[in-house]
């Protein structure tokens, strides 16, 4: 993963939490955070995306799937830390 990449990631993170990031870059965005544990560590910090996500899978119809990986992504991160 290329730093040019999470660092486009991570300037996205607000625009998700918004809701203001286009529909089509969604899955990108949430597939990068999903796999890259330096991306996801400052997503979670971001703040409670946990309900975040689960939101978001409800209204725009991201795959549950994802959805959970990401939800027990982050519980990891903050059960270690
Ligand atoms: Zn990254």
């Amino acid at each position: 993963m290329k730093d040019n990449t999470c660092q486009k990631v991570v300037d996205k993170i607000p625009l998700y939490l918004d809701g203001e990031m286009p529909e089509n870059e969604i899955p990108i965005f949430l597939e990068h955070v999903q796999y890259c544990s330096k991306c996801m560590t400052k997503f979670a910090s971001e703040q409670t995306f946990k309900e975040v996500v689960r939101e978001r899978c409800e209204r725009k119809c991201i795959s549950s799937h994802l959805a959970d990986s990401i939800k027990n992504r982050i519980s990891m991160l903050l059960a270690r830390s």
